[in-house]
């Protein structure tokens, strides 16, 4: 029998997230701080909105996590009406944040000490992956548990790669997102350097996505690179400092050099500071292209 899945945050992520579990074919029980949030998806997939994260995690099987970063996890899962204070023995519950893999470490062994069940799932792909039901997921955890909630997670995902114990899938996170916020600094560095040398952002933009760089998130986020001032925020460059932060962070932790990832960090920095925090990733090279560095 299908387990019922408690979501909890409903942000971005989460609300897409949750679209797709509905289609699935899942019985739903929904949480979010800002409780407007789940009753608008709740109306959209017939699920039930929750008073806390454990009472959303007691009406569940499965509790799936999308939240903002590290202080979001601990406090979901932790509080006093938190996840963990309602969990039943024998649940399972998946967090797919972005965050320390010493958090997902913590609030796993919490998980645990209830004797449930906790895998760190975080996601690779945007809004528009997981409307699509291709993003890629890192999993850290006990392979019976993540083979337990894989059927789930094909409604949202093309793969799920289980790459160590609880933690790795986090780690694993950061290293992918190293990657993904390098190309789009890279990505935009490379946009107006072209264009202030005389092309046009869209042939400029047809060579990169044909030439060796297309990777698809080349692909993917053309409409916002080509046309900023229609884009859709699919992750705010608040989201990309925190990741760099982690990134970062770790790299000090583990003694791994991170100096693009440094650089990559002051740039969002300044454009934080410029105002764009709330903006897509892809504003950098709106940044760049106005007073820049
Ligand atoms: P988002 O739209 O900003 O949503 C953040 C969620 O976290 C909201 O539900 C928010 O609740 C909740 N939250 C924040 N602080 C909280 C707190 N202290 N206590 C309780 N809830 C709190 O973010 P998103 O883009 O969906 O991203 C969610 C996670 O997925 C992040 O870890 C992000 O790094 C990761 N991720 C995002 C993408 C993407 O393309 N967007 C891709 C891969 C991974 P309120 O609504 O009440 O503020």
């Amino acid at each position: 029998m299908r387990p019922v899945v408690a979501v909890v945050g409903l942000g971005r992520m989460g609300s897409a997230m949750t679209r797709r579990f509905h289609e699935a074919g899942y019985d739903l029980v929904l949480w979010n701080r800002d409780r407007s949030k789940a009753e608008a998806v709740a109306a959209d997939t017939s699920a039930k909105v929750a008073d806390s994260p454990a009472g959303a995690a007691a009406d569940a099987g499965v509790v799936v996590s999308s939240l903002a970063d590290d202080d979001a996890l601990r406090d979901v899962y932790l509080g006093d009406e938190g996840v963990v204070a309602g969990i039943h023995s024998g649940s399972i519950a998946v967090d797919t944040s972005t965050v320390d893999p010493e958090s997902s470490v913590e609030v796993g062994k919490a998980v645990d000490a209830k004797g449930a069940r906790f895998a760190d799932c975080p996601v690779s792909g945007s809004v528009s992956s997981v409307e699509a039901g291709t993003l890629t997921i890192m999993a850290g955890g006990d392979p019976h548990v993540i083979a337990e909630v894989e059927p789930l997670l094909a409604s949202i995902s093309k793969e799920v790669i289980r790459v160590g114990d609880i933690g790795a899938g986090a780690a694993c996170k950061l290293a992918v997102n190293g990657l993904v916020h390098g190309l789009n600094v890279a990505l935009s560095e490379a946009l107006v350097l072209a264009e202030k040398a005389g092309v046009s952002r869209e042939k400029a933009y047809e060579v990169f996505v044909g030439g060796a760089g297309g990777a698809p998130f080349v692909h993917y986020k053309r409409e916002a690179y080509e046309h900023p001032e229609n884009a859709d925020v699919a992750f705010t460059l608040d989201l990309v400092a925190k990741d760099l932060e982690l990134i970062t962070g770790l790299g000090e932790k583990v003694g791994a050099s991170m100096k693009q990832a440094n650089t990559g960090l002051e740039i969002v920095k300044k454009a934080i500071a410029a105002g764009m925090g709330g903006h897509d990733l892809s504003a950098i090279a709106v940044y760049l292209r106005g007073s820049g560095d």
